[in-house]
């Protein structure tokens, strides 16, 4: 007989998933009610006030699509792109050519832009290429996790609202740990993440958008109900379960009949949000401020070289080059298995070159950072690594008792 679950002890400091909060875990418990209940409604719309906070948004529009954030990416994308319209992606990570397949997929025409890993955009590199390319959406990703860096957005968001383009991001790896200013920086559409730094389930996509985004997604729908399914078929990309369109009028007074929501997994958000509204956004980013720099000073103090453009490294994640000669799959599996401690190896051109270290959300706490950096010196040790020996906790510790 297959026994009872059983799961390991870990310290999850993986740019996601992360440890979930325990008071998540146990409003998941919660019993089950109907998905027309009255009560039920009114637990929706205290998540979708909740969602605001963080987004940092006055928008209507804000409520989570049921799938893991790529649902709420695809959902953005597939209700906005028409086949054939333009599409302005600037790259500098693997988030980047997620939008290029997802623009693919939905036929539109698309211009690329491209950063080497571990730089972000100036400003004026994109607003040159929109002014050039005359897109109908511009697609970015706020924060890189394959990178660890982190993208200006405002200027490029104001340049969007004066001309005209929708502006979409990605804001999956920040979203609750890092400021999102979706009103302030002009974004038309943003797409958060729940199992990074607001530490509940991968599962949810939460979203919120602007009557601009409304508009288009309206429009559309309207001019789809005259259409013969031939010449939809031709024109869009139609899914039903990912249809922003219908799941906005689930949320809303309407509640057509789209899926059945996942009950238990409100009830786990609606407890995520209302950890961040207690401990309030800014004390939350400094708290992530204050455990990056720990961090990155204990790494540093060890020997080892942070990778990326400093100037726009990102709160959440810290990206550390492997030490000459050391096999960065061994550490890792020895920080697994010893320690019980998970960090990640990364993609494309820097897959067993930098580790990636999270600081997301509940795993974002002081003795997770000691234990993460005095496991790391002991792992790289045993896999023959030069480094400086008995450093890096007593530095990190200095951070926090400055
Ligand atoms: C994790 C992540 C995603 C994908 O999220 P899933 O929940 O795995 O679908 C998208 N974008 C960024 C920047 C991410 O960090």
């Amino acid at each position: 007989m297959i026994k009872e679950l059983s799961v390991p002890k870990r310290t999850i400091m993986t740019p996601g998933p992360v440890e979930a909060e325990p008071r998540v875990l146990r409003a998941l418990a919660t019993p089950i009610l109907g998905q027309y209940d009255p009560a039920f409604f009114e637990i929706m719309g205290e998540v979708s006030t909740l969602l605001k906070t963080p987004f940092e948004t006055k928008n209507k529009q804000a409520f989570v699509v049921d799938g893991t954030s790529r649902s709420g990416l695809e959902a953005a994308m597939f209700g906005l792109i028409e086949k054939g319209d333009r599409v302005l992606i600037p790259a500098y990570g693997r988030f980047g050519y997620l939008f290029v397949e997802l623009a693919e997929r939905a036929g539109a025409e698309i211009k690329l832009i491209e950063k080497e890993w571990g730089e972000t955009f100036e400003p004026t590199e994109v607003i040159d290429t929109i002014k050039e390319f005359n897109p109908k959406i511009v697609a970015m990703v706020h924060g890189e996790t394959s990178t660890g860096q982190i993208q200006e957005l405002k200027e490029i968001g104001h340049f969007c609202r004066k001309n005209g383009c929708l502006f979409l991001v990605d804001a999956v790896a920040t979203f609750a740990g890092a400021p999102v200013k979706v009103d302030e920086w002009c974004i038309d559409i943003a797409i958060g993440g729940t199992q990074k730094c607001l530490s509940v389930p991968s599962g949810m996509a939460p979203i919120t958008y602007n009557e601009r985004v409304e508009e288009c997604l309206t429009d559309r729908y309207q001019m789809e109900l005259g259409l013969s399914d031939q010449f939809r078929n031709d024109h869009f990309i139609q899914s039903n379960y990912l249809d922003l369109s219908q799941i906005q009028r689930y949320w809303g007074a309407e509640r057509i009949n789209h899926h059945t929501e996942m009950t238990s997994m409100i009830y786990g958000i609606h407890e995520g949000l209302r950890i961040v509204q207690q401990e309030g956004l800014e004390a939350r980013y400094a708290r992530h401020q204050l455990n990056e720099k720990a961090m990155m000073e204990g790494l540093i103090a060890m020997g080892l070289t942070l990778f990326g453009n400093p100037k726009s490294k990102m709160v959440t994640v810290t990206c550390v080059e492997i030490p000459e000669g050391v096999d960065g799959e061994a550490v890792r599996e020895t920080l697994l298995t010893e320690f019980g401690v998970e960090i990640a190896s990364s993609f494309g051109s820097l897959k067993g070159k930098i580790w990636r270290i999270g600081n997301m959300g509940y795993s974002s706490q002081k003795a997770n950072v000691l234990q993460t950096l005095g496991a790391l010196e002991a792992a790289i040790l045993l896999h023959g690594g030069k480094i400086h020996v008995g450093k890096a906790v007593a530095k990190a510790l200095e951070v926090y008792h400055r």
